[in-house]
């Protein structure tokens, strides 16, 4: 008998044309679901059986439980008006290159256990880079997130540390040397700290560099920090810049920064996750200013180039110090092709890696750069017009700048004059506009001020979209004042 029981071609084509169709219909009506799911913690688990089941199963009955017990779980990203966080549209050739993935399914730790997505991941990197006007002495890898890609560089930093062999003797074995220090500013992802923690930097070692009016880290208050440390027998060994912060999307000044970074030797590590990729836009590519000078820069195309979460990718100039500080090769991993062509899993902690490089491939051919520069662009006009809107009116209040197409406001009104309960109303303002389903926002806290974020970078956000989410907003102000 044989022991393959996978679906019969024939039954893979029929289901398959039905998990198509069950897409295309998904994406097409995807504003008739309520943006974020109406449940309750335990609902879904409660629906589901709570052991595997025996016997084979039809797809049809999985099919229906996908429709009945998953779909009123999920919150919708692709949603035209999810507006939170920052987004991650996928967009079809998105869909479709991660379809080919899972079939391919193949394991990309070394040229050999495949070339082509080595090969394919070392050319649209290199376009990606031309895409965002990086130099060319900038080479890339893809890890999953930028979490991920930021710990390798901060990874990257400390073996960049002279006299520095914690990848041999590890923290217990340099015990008498100085502590490190990493700088970042205030606004700075709490993914830097991740990185420092497994970096064995401690939390103590961050060093958080306070921000101007507008949330940028101020260069002058960083290199006194450094002076100070150094004065007080810290080691500086890294600073990481953020271009388009979570909370607001403030700039930091990396030519500045870079200038300080140079003088004190110590590596940049430029945190672009979200903002790096509007840089394709050719008037945005000023935001990247600076980071020519940088050691390693992070972007993510799974958030604002339109393909399923999750694809990051960390382009650094120094690239033997990555590899330095991950590379570990058994003999069953040896090749005869290991001095001709790129092992990526020399450059980070997994070894195995999926094929990501399609999702590059296959967006940025079916866009094109023109296309990208279109939709993009848009998102930064339809910002532009919402501030404007909310410049306007005097029932709300803009509480950050808007470089990007990310807006940060409250709502306002005399009869809430102390900070508190003006942070419970825009609370409550928020809770129950997310509460209709129509739109999903969130927010930050700046200066102490509870405050409403629209981030405008989905693939199928149009201005209806905007003007809905905006109308929405001062109609349940009206109702709750
Ligand atoms: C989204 C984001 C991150 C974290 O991204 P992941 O890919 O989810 O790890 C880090 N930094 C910035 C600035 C971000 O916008």
């Amino acid at each position: 008998m044989s022991t393959n029981i996978d679906m019969t071609p024939s039954d893979f084509r029929k289901t398959g044309y039905q998990f198509i169709d069950w897409i295309n219909d998904y994406i097409s009506n995807l504003e008739s679901y309520p943006v974020l799911p109406n449940v309750e913690p335990g609902d879904i688990k409660r629906s589901l059986p709570s052991s595997p089941p025996e016997q084979s199963e039809d797809f049809d009955k999985i099919i229906s439980d996908l429709n009945n017990i998953i779909m009123p779980g999920v919150t919708h990203w692709n949603h035209p008006k999810f507006m939170a966080y920052f987004n991650s549209t996928s967009s079809s050739a998105g869909i479709f290159a991660e379809l080919l993935s899972g079939a391919f399914n193949t394991n990309g730790m070394v040229w050999k256990s495949n070339p082509a997505s080595t090969e394919l991941e070392e050319v649209t990197l290199d376009w990606l880079r031309q895409m965002i006007g990086l130099p060319e002495d900038f080479w890339g890898i893809i890890y999953d997130l930028a979490s991920s890609s930021s710990m390798h560089a901060i990874i990257a930093a400390r073996e960049n540390i002279e006299g520095y062999s914690i990848r041999e003797k590890g923290f217990g074995g340099v015990k008498d040397m100085p502590r490190l220090r990493l700088y970042s500013s205030e606004q700075a992802h709490s993914s830097i700290d991740k990185g420092a923690i497994l970096a064995g930097v401690g939390l103590e070692g961050i060093r958080k560099i306070p921000v101007d009016d507008q949330f940028r880290m101020i260069p002058s208050e960083l290199e006194r920090a450094i002076k100070e440390d150094r004065e007080n027998g810290w080691l500086p060994f890294c600073v990481v810049a953020t271009v388009g912060t979570t909370s607001t999307t403030s700039i930091d000044p990396v030519n500045e920064i870079a200038v300080i970074t140079q003088k004190e030797n110590l590596w940049l590590h430029v945190d672009a996750a979200h903002a790096g990729i509007a840089a394709i836009v050719p008037e945005m590519q000023k935001i990247l200013k600076g980071s020519e000078h940088a050691d390693s820069i992070v972007v993510n195309p799974h958030k604002w180039m339109f393909m399923p979460i999750d694809i990051s990718v960390l382009f650094t100039k120094r690239k033997e110090i990555l590899k330095r500080a991950f590379s570990l090769v058994p003999e069953y991993l040896k090749t005869d092709e290991d001095n001709e062509a790129t092992n990526f899993m020399d450059y980070g902690i997994q070894l195995g890696r999926r094929f990501r490089a399609l999702k590059l491939w296959f967006v940025i051919r079916y866009f094109g750069r023109e296309g990208l520069i279109k939709i993009i662009r848009e998102h930064l006009r339809l910002a532009q017009n919402l501030k404007t809107l909310i410049d306007g009116d005097p029932h709300f209040e803009r509480l950050a700048p808007v470089p990007l197409s990310t807006i940060c406001f409250h709502a306002v009104h005399p009869k809430f004059n102390d900070v508190e309960s003006l942070n419970k109303f825009n609370k409550e303002l928020m809770d129950r506009l997310n509460n209709t389903g129509e739109v999903f926002l969130s927010h930050t806290i700046l200066n102490g001020i509870f405050t409403i974020r629209i981030v405008i970078s989905g693939l199928r956000t149009e201005e209806r979209h905007v003007n809905e989410v905006w109308d929405l907003i001062k109609s349940k102000y009206k109702e709750m004042i």
